[in-house]
């Protein structure tokens, strides 16, 4: 747990004061407050180089800075959980790791060593460890990205990099209580293309999905349901999130969710929800869903529950969805049982008041 060694603290000179930041810590509003601190660490030259954490602030950049222009830049996003002892743990940051340096590959850009990735999130967990919440639902958002800046126009991967960190307290996602979201199935636009870049969670897959999100608003739906782009008929995503169907054999629920095919993001908390199934006496399987076929299912009763699930929001029942020409309403628009369950027990591991059977937790050294 020296990963943090390396980077060099610089303190903010004028932090919130205590009494500051319990009063933004009372009204979490996501991703609007940040900490006092912010991780940076520099690419030139072929080398990662001057790993930092310092004030959180303003960058200077380069109006030519590629980024702004090709949209070389991308994310990952994982959270930070006060345990009940009063101790720090990230849930899996080894695992956004990992898939931050897959989306790195695709999008032409240097991977970052682990202990870069790990040790930024270490390093600005401990220096601003009083932002991390204790209450029901909360966390510590933690967002790392990745830039490219060379001031050049031409169009060629960057030379130069910058790797940040910056964090933001979460309250409960749900403050009125968890409750369904209603779908707009979209067959008009598409979210990922085969060979493109639906897998990475690069900045660009972001903005074209808004007007995608728009249109789903318009139709009345909090939400768009994301179908493959060829034949616009098998589901892959909801929004930013991954998608469970709980079917019934014999009377017992089997949670489904779409194979990864290279057009799904692979989701931390769908890979987590797969393992967690099992410890839950659930059957967990990964295949192609055909909307017309979940349609059915769901007015059959064989499909009982829809869901969706990432880190954000952890799991949000689905309790409508519609298309052009169709409408489904899912379980009474009811939050389901298997939906409810999965999340209890995923939030009790993050929160330290469950068992880390699967040992996903990483405590953080607070110094
Ligand atoms: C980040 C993301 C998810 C969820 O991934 P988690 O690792 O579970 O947070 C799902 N779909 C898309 C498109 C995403 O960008």
């Amino acid at each position: 747990m020296a990963i943090n060694s390396t980077f060099k603290i610089t303190p903010s000179t004028n932090p919130l004061s205590a009494a500051e930041r319990e009063q933004k810590l009372q009204a979490i509003q996501f991703g609007r407050v940040f900490t006092d601190h912010m991780a940076v660490v520099k690419y030139s030259n072929g080398t990662w180089h001057d790993p930092e954490v310092k004030p959180y602030g303003p960058l200077s950049l380069d109006p030519s800075a590629s980024v702004l222009h090709y949209g070389q830049a991308i994310f990952e996003g994982f959270k930070a959980y006060r345990q009940p002892d009063g101790s720090v743990s990230l849930f899996r940051p080894e695992q956004n790791g990992e898939r931050f340096n897959r989306s790195a590959a695709r999008l032409a850009m240097p991977a970052i060593p682990k202990e870069i990735f790990i040790g930024a999130a270490e390093a600005l967990v401990a220096v601003d460890q009083a932002w991390v919440p204790s209450g029901s639902g909360e966390s510590l958002y933690l967002r790392p990205f990745m830039i490219a800046t060379d001031p050049y126009l031409g169009v060629r991967p960057s030379n130069e990099y910058l790797f940040l960190l910056i964090a933001s307290p979460a309250g409960e996602y749900f403050p009125q209580g968890l409750k369904p979201v209603s779908v707009w199935a979209s067959k008009e636009y598409v979210r990922a293309a085969p060979g493109g870049t639906g897998e990475a969670k690069c900045a660009g897959n972001y903005a074209a999905s808004l007007l995608a999100q728009a249109e789903a608003t318009q139709h009345g739906c909090d939400q768009v349901i994301w179908l493959d782009a060829i034949e616009r008929e098998y589901i892959e995503e909801m929004g930013g999130m991954n998608l469970f169907f709980v079917y019934r054999e014999n009377g017992e629920p089997v949670i489904v969710t779409p194979g990864l095919t290279g057009t799904l993001l692979p989701g931390i908390t769908r890979s987590t929800l797969l393992q967690l199934a099992g410890d839950l006496g659930y059957k967990a399987e990964e295949r192609r869903l055909a909307l017309t076929n979940v349609l059915q299912d769901i007015a059959s009763g064989a499909i009982s529950e829809v869901f969706a699930c990432g880190t954000a929001a952890v799991i949000t029942p689905v309790g409508l969805i519609k298309g052009r020409g169709f409408e489904q309403g899912i379980n009474n628009n009811e939050n389901g049982p298997v939906a409810l369950a999965l999340r209890d027990a995923l939030l009790g591991i993050q929160r330290g008041t469950a068992a880390d059977t699967h040992g996903w937790l990483h405590q953080v050294a607070l110094g």
